[in-house]
């Protein structure tokens, strides 16, 4: 039987009396940018910042010898997760203003399903406990202390995650600003897109998110389409930034929607800045940045402010590349 969408897209060539190519048809299908001419560039990981090339290299242990894209970007966000160096994710983030490390993080598989926790502290691996919403409950989202009771269920240990770095930062700040505006440089996200040999896509995003921000606080990163989001009739996006901004657009969400209607990755990213820039007065003060991939491996990537990086990872080796960007 005719779907109501068929139906729709059949009256609608009908209407216009345009006959469509079936491969313009199957080409919109799965994202790929109408002037691209991309062959199938998989597999392939993509993350946010310089924390991304170690994160890649992880994640590509697994994609290179033929393993699943979910535990390639699970695999792979553990690495800034557990390295007390990285200040924005997992160990070693730097707290709430009340002292608390408190993070969030979501996962999504190649079949749309997702699993997420928000506010959730002293475990060391948001992402693994998020996958473990996925997998072994009914929920999209865990919070807070039923998403930690769900963890040590789980077998996850509990961890002290404040690190004497990130204490002592905490305590300057108290001095310095007490308790004034939020310094939205002091964050970066990992957000990661994988596709494996099979042409899968999984992504998943993880950060201890703002510096200093309110107790309780949760940010875009583990709302599914606003932090990441795939759908592998077309492709993954991912974001980091400030993440009220990226909430108030749905920005992973609106820019995989812009490429199902044929925009490549970058002007899917650049249109999604654009609307930020359009929106919120204050752009000028914060940053956002995303990463876009189609099911093709063809990625694009942008920003608002100068200086966001993206890692990328595939069979020529591995790179860090420097975002353009909009505001001047
Ligand atoms: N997007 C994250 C948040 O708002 C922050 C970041 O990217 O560093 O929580």
């Amino acid at each position: 039987m005719e779907s109501r969408r068929d139906f729709l897209k059949t009256s609608a060539i009908a209407t216009i009396g345009v006959a469509i190519p079936a491969s313009l048809l199957s080409q919109k299908k799965t994202g790929q940018s109408k002037k691209s001419k991309a062959k199938n560039n998989y597999p392939i990981v993509v993350s946010t910042w310089n924390h991304g090339v170690p994160a890649n290299k992880a994640a590509w242990e697994v994609l290179s010898t033929g393993g699943y894209a979910l535990d390639a970007v699970e695999q792979g966000v553990h690495v800034p997760e557990a390295d007390p160096e990285v200040s924005s994710v997992g160990y070693g983030g730097f707290p709430d203003r009340d002292g608390h490390v408190t993070l969030d993080a979501c996962i999504i598989d190649e079949k749309g399903n997702c699993g997420s926790v928000a506010f959730l502290e002293n475990i060391m691996h948001p992402i693994s406990v998020a996958r473990m919403v996925l997998e072994k409950t009914p929920h999209v989202m865990l919070v807070g202390d039923g998403a930690y009771k769900f963890a040590r269920e789980h077998g996850f240990p509990k961890e002290d995650l404040l690190t004497k770095n990130a204490k002592e930062a905490w305590a300057k700040w108290i001095l310095e600003n007490k308790y004034k505006p939020i310094d939205f440089n002091n964050h970066d996200t990992i957000g990661m897109l994988a596709i494996d040999s099979k042409g899968q896509m999984c992504g998943a995003c993880t950060t201890s998110g703002l510096a200093w921000k309110i107790h309780g606080r949760v940010g875009d990163s583990p709302i599914i389409g606003a932090g990441l989001y795939v759908d592998n009739e077309v492709g993954g996006a991912t974001a980091t930034g400030k993440g009220e901004s990226v909430i108030k657009i749905a920005g992973s969400f609106l820019i995989v929607e812009l490429m199902r209607q044929g925009m490549s990755p970058k002007e899917a990213c650049k249109t999604a800045v654009e609307r930020i820039i359009r929106k919120q007065p204050d752009y000028k003060d914060f940053q956002v940045g995303f990463i876009a991939m189609t099911m093709q491996g063809e990625y694009g990537y942008y920003s608002l402010q100068k200086g966001f990086e993206v890692a990328v990872h595939d069979k020529d080796g591995s790179k860090l590349l420097s975002s353009e960007y909009a505001s001047k």
